[in-house]
């Protein structure tokens, strides 16, 4: 065998701008390229159908954008990540010298690729990776102790600090390379998706506009806007950071390009967007600190004592955008018929979930998994575990969002509420909030509980969970 080839292995880093895996590989000499879809193991991982379609759709734009690079990419279907391993023997008398990939945090994902790992020493194969999912490698802030932060402030505090110390490197799209004639393998047929996620461009270029024109202009209100799902306030990126079609690294020096000083202005929006660039860093630290939380684990462990009622009824009505709750049904509506739903809007609906239908945190975590575009296993299960107060930082338990003040507060028109129920489209402003007090609700649910009789029964039921934990109130 002539070890000659380099092997980009191409998983949750689907772009070619900023791509370290790409940019060595290609430094060192002619390359080839793959991305295997394993759609048996990313159902393991209940990954929504609308995410699993986004991926194809960027893989296949990403082939032709390593075209123009002279870099051929091999797209390849392997069901699971079993089959990895029989694609990559498929590839050796090619003459791999080494392959490239970035790191994945994930438990099964790890597995994998330690199993890879044995295969390809075998077979005399390097094995290069990076650590760039996140803006600066897990692990490098750590506490008085020597641990990983359990709080969200002093990780920023740290975290800015490093910023303001150390300029965080874009990697450019690489040159072309000479264009290379290879007697390619067959492999099985990658198929190319359902379209489900079309309305989510996946051209690079674009994406690079989008991000150029959100640092440019909208960002400066989002501190005031973010909060009001009717307003398109927020940047929409996170599908495309979920799958790697853009870094953390382009999302943050392009603020900085834009924005300049006002990221170190705690009140500019530039700043806020900022700090939520570092919540997906803190939660992607946070697994990589505690590795048992992919197990769905909770972080506080005396909530695992906690007895969740978890009626299949209520729940299936939450799912559904029944509840009776304007605002919780809109947003559960939005993310159905979507795939997204808004940050202010998983907050509500996530604490209305798990405080006052009293259903175990990790029944909403799974369900969001199965429906998000963005579905991302670290903000994920950090969002549900601070809503649910079991986390890191978490919300104290006590601290119980009111649905209906939620809605007052955010949607005070009900304009986003008219959008996704077109049933209440006709109720007046004043009763948007409260369409349970009308005699005509047509065909609108009743609430299916009484928010201040849910609130208390949480209340005992953390409390008991803490007694039970013997560690008393
Ligand atoms: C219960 C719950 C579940 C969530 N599940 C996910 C998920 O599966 N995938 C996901 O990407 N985000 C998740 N989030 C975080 C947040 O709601 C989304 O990132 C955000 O709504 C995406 O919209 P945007 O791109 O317009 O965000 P913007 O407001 O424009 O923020 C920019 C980027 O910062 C990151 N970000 C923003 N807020 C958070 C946050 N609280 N935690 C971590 N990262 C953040 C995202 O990558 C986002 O694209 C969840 C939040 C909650 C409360």
């Amino acid at each position: 065998m002539s070890a000659r080839l380099q092997l980009v292995w191409f998983r949750s880093d689907l772009r070619v701008y900023d791509n370290a895996a790409l940019v060595q590989a290609m430094s060192q000499g002619p390359t080839l390229a793959i991305f295997i879809a394993c759609p048996d193991s990313w159902q393991q991982h209940d990954m929504a159908p609308i995410k699993q379609d986004l991926i194809r759709r960027r893989a296949l734009a990403l082939q032709q954008e390593l075209a123009e690079l002279q870099v051929p990419l091999l797209l390849a279907e392997g069901s699971d990540y079993e089959a990895v391993q029989d694609i990559f023997r498929a590839l050796v008398p090619l003459g791999i010298g080494c392959v490239y990939s970035e790191l994945e945090y994930e438990l099964r994902e790890q597995q994998r690729d330690q199993q890879l790992q044995a295969w390809l020493t075998e077979q005399g194969i390097d094995w290069w990776q990076c650590d760039r999912q996140t803006a600066f490698t897990p692990g490098r802030f750590v506490n008085g102790s020597g641990s990983m932060y359990q709080v969200f402030t002093p990780f920023k505090k740290r975290w800015l600090q490093a910023l303001a110390e150390q300029e965080l490197t874009v990697l450019p799209k690489p040159k072309p390379q000479q264009k290379m004639e290879l007697a390619l393998p067959q492999l099985p047929v990658f198929q190319p998706g359902n379209g489900s996620s079309k309305d989510w461009s996946v051209d690079s270029e674009e994406l690079l506009q989008q991000l150029r024109d959100y640092c440019q202009s909208r960002v400066q209100l989002y501190k005031k806007q973010r909060d009001f799902p009717a307003l398109d306030a927020t940047s929409r990126l996170s599908p495309y950071l979920a799958v790697g079609a853009l870094s953390v690294r382009q999302c943050i020096r392009r603020l900085q390009l834009e924005a300049g000083n006002a990221i170190w202005q705690a009140e500019s929006g530039a700043a806020v967007w900022l700090s939520e660039l570092i919540w997906r860093d803190f939660y992607k630290h946070v697994l990589v600190a505690w590795p048992e939380l992919i197990k769905h684990q909770p972080f506080q462990k005396d909530t695992t004592a906690i007895r969740w009622r978890n009626d299949k009824t209520l729940f299936a009505a939450w799912c559904a955008g029944q509840t009776g709750y304007p605002l919780v049904d809109a947003a559960m509506r939005q993310l159905n018929q979507t795939g997204w739903m808004h940050n202010r809007l998983r907050m509500v609906v996530a604490s209305f979930l798990v405080k006052d239908l009293h259903i175990d945190w990790r029944w909403g975590e799974r369900y969001f998994m199965r429906q998000l575009i963005d579905g991302d296993f670290a903000a994920n299960n950090g969002g549900w575990q601070w809503a649910a107060s079991t986390g890191t930082d978490a919300a104290p338990y006590f601290r119980i969002f009111n649905p209906i003040t939620q809605s007052e507060r955010f949607d005070p028109k009900g304009h986003f509420i008219r959008n996704w129920l077109p049933e209440l489209a006709a109720v007046p402003d004043a009763a948007i909030h409260w369409p349970h007090k009308l005699t005509n609700r047509n065909q609108y649910p009743a609430p299916v509980v009484d928010h201040a009789k849910a609130r208390a029964t949480t209340l005992e039921l953390f409390q008991q969970a803490r007694q039970q934990a013997g560690e008393g109130l």
